[in-house]
Parts: structure tokens; C-alpha cells; sequence
């Protein structure tokens, strides 16, 4: 063999070099309420999926990182409060695959503040933090606050608020794959609806969704346009039989009940798994609701999917 002499330039980063443990794991768990009713549980479990980029964040940024490493590009920014999953997981894919990263995070005030853990750890793996105040934080996708950015820092691909768009979309259809014949109901929690547009489009004929918004929205709740776009700009039109519940939000984004925290306690005390409480908590809570009142016909088997860890 011949040496190279020609400087090479770097290779694209692999993800297959963080070794996905895909498909994630199906369980079936014997929980009482869904026995008595005659319905099977099923957990999904994407939270094993990755360490760094577990659950949903692993399939919506793996389709993103492709695209950035094929067109060449080498920085990635990115939106998110300062509690944002998705913030946390795309500074952990900028480290694993060395993509230089820029979160840039709703909320001025936080700028001299120390960072809280989420955003201390985006920071230890490189990504640099960017604070803007709320009215800018809401025109981020308008072309005059981009072009601020890119005044700044220069060449980067945008990925939006909570990694959903068309490509994240084509990553969760995955998801759906992998559950065909395995569920009559597959529900997820929603936050921006990337996971569930995916979802419904993976899911075989007959096979439904059902997504259940952690954040309040009004009637009809702005996810149900949310999702529809995600759908068409993914996969040309609608696709798949899905539908929201918006009824177990339990006061909004990050707000709990005392019937939540006694919920999850007392599942992570029956089932010795701990629930993620902004999401997964949430998702259980309304299907152990929704089972208590008779909405699963008996004999029928839900999918729950386990969209992140604690
Ligand atoms: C981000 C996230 C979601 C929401 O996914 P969307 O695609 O934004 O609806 C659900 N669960 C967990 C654990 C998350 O981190």
C-alpha cells in the first residue's frame, strides 16, 4: 500500500461509531391496572438507545448529522430552554462525532447567571451557550435574527427548537417500523410532535397512535397543525391513524400534580424504573387513566414509548 501523501481531509463522522443499540428493547410489564382491564403493556424502551442520546433525541439528530456530515458541514446550531433534552443531546453528539455546537438559549437573564446543570453539562461537552431574550427567542426561524447569528458565528446548519423538522420526522418513522404487529395502540408523549409525526407514518395499517402533549395548548391544540406540516414536509401528505389527548398535560410544560408524583413514585416502586417526570411520567399517567376508563378494548395490547431516562 501506498502512503498518503495528499492531506486528507477529515472523515465524515459515523454515527455507527456510537454504537446505537437499535431496535431499542420491547417489555412487557405486568402492571395491575392495565391486568384488570385485560390489556397488555408494552414499554418501548428508546431511553436505552444511547447514553448521551437516548430516546427520541437519538433518532430525530441521527438523520440531522447525517445530512450536516454529508454537505460537509461542521457546526450545528441549535435552540432550546435552559432545561432542553435536545439542547443536552446535541452538545453529546458535537463531542462524540466533533461537530463544533451553539445552543442558543431562550432567556437573557440567564446570560450572568451560573449555569444550571442541563446547560453545565452542554458546556463541558463544548457546545457554546448563546442567550437571547424571549421576544428574539420567538422570531428565532425569521431571517434577520439568523442572519445575527451567522454574524457571530459564523457557517452552521440549523437544526430547530426540539430537533423537529422533515428529516427528525423520517428518523421516528423508524420507530414505527420497528412496532409493526406489536401493538393495536402505540403512545408517546408530544413537546414539539417531531416523535409522533414519525411515529404514525412507521406504523403499520390498523396499528394507532395516540400522542399526549405535555404542553397546554388551546382548542385545537397547536400541535394537531404542528403535526400535520411535520407529516407533509416529511412524507408529501398525512400519513398514519393518530390522534391527540390533551387532557394530561397536568398544568403545562415541567409543572406537575401531587397525583403525577404520586403516579410515578409509585410505578418506579412497583416496576423499579424510575420515569422521567417532564415526559414519560406524564405519558403513563394518561394511559393508566385512559385504561381505568375503558378506553383500550380488553385483549388489546398498548405500546408505551419510553422517550428518555430520568
Ligand atoms: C424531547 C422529548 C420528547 C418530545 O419529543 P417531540 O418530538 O418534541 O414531541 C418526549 N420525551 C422526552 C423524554 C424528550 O426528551
Amino acid at each position: 500500500m501506498g502512503r498518503v501523501t495528499r492531506t486528507a481531509p477529515d472523515p465524515p463522522p459515523d454515527l455507527r461509531a456510537l454504537r446505537p443499540r437499535l431496535p431499542s428493547p420491547l417489555q412487557e410489564i405486568e402492571d395491575e391496572p392495565f391486568a384488570r382491564r385485560g390489556v397488555r403493556l408494552l414499554l418501548k424502551r428508546d431511553d436505552l438507545i444511547h447514553p448521551d442520546l437516548p430516546g427520541n433525541k437519538w433518532r430525530k439528530l441521527a438523520p440531522n448529522l447525517r445530512a450536516a456530515a454529508a454537505a460537509g458541514e461542521r457546526a450545528l446550531l441549535t435552540f432550546g430552554g435552559a432545561y432542553s433534552n435536545h439542547l443536552r443531546a446535541t452538545a453529546a453528539a458535537g463531542r462524540l462525532l466533533g461537530f463544533a455546537t451553539i445552543g442558543v438559549v431562550r432567556g437573557d437573564e440567564l446570560a450572568g447567571a451560573p449555569l444550571n446543570r442541563s446547560l453545565a453539562r452542554c458546556a463541558a461537552d463544548g457546545m457554546r451557550l448563546h442567550f437571547i431574550d424571549r421576544a428574539a427567542y420567538r422570531r428565532k426561524t425569521e431571517a434577520d435574527v439568523l442572519a445575527a447569528l451567522h454574524d457571530r458565528f459564523g457557517a452552521f446548519r440549523v437544526i430547530p427548537e426540539g430537533g423537529s423538522n422533515a428529516l427528525a420526522a423520517q428518523g421516528c418513522a423508524e420507530l414505527g417500523r420497528e412496532l409493526r404487529g406489536a401493538a393495536d395502540t402505540v403512545a408517546v408523549a408530544c413537546g414539539t410532535g417531531g416523535t409522533l409525526a414519525g411515529l404514525a407514518a412507521g406504523l403499520a395499517p390498523g396499528q394507532r397512535a395516540l400522542g399526549v402533549p405535555v404542553l397546554k395548548g388551546g382548542t385545537p391544540h397547536f400541535l394537531q397543525k404542528t403535526v400535520e406540516e411535520l407529516q407533509r414536509a416529511a412524507f408529501g401528505a398525512p400519513r398514519g391513524d393518530w390522534r391527540l389527548e390533551t387532557r394530561f398535560h397536568c398544568g403545562g410544560y415541567a409543572r406537575s400534580t401531587p397525583q403525577l408524583d404520586a403516579f410515578a413514585d409509585a410505578f418506579a416502586a412497583r416496576h423499579g424504573l424510575p420515569l422521567e417526570r417532564v415526559y414519560v411520567a406524564k405519558l403513563l399517567h394518561g394511559l393508566t387513566t385512559l385504561v381505568e376508563e375503558g378506553a383500550f378494548p380488553p385483549g388489546s395490547t398498548v405500546a408505551a414509548v419510553v422517550t428518555g431516562t430520568p
